[in-house]
């Protein structure tokens, strides 16, 4: 599933689906920012088995999430 900039997210991982940056969506910030890599709009949601996929080398998951 495909978000965007602006998008109320719920909690999670999101992937910039351009530069592949991980972007941590927490409690306090539960909208999806500009990619903070290359300022790209559109995210693709991490789900929970990819994230403890030691293959996602880019994903690093926040303490608020383990
Ligand atoms: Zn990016």
């Amino acid at each position: 599933m495909k978000y965007k900039t602006g998008d109320q997210a719920e909690l999670g991982i999101y992937e910039c689906s351009r530069c592949n940056s991980a972007v941590a969506i927490d409690m306090k910030k539960q909208i999806l920012p500009i990619c903070p890599n290359c300022n790209h709009n559109s995210f693709t949601k991490v789900e929970e088995e990819d994230v403890h996929n030691k293959h996602r080398k880019n994903v690093e998951v926040p303490e608020s999430l383990k």
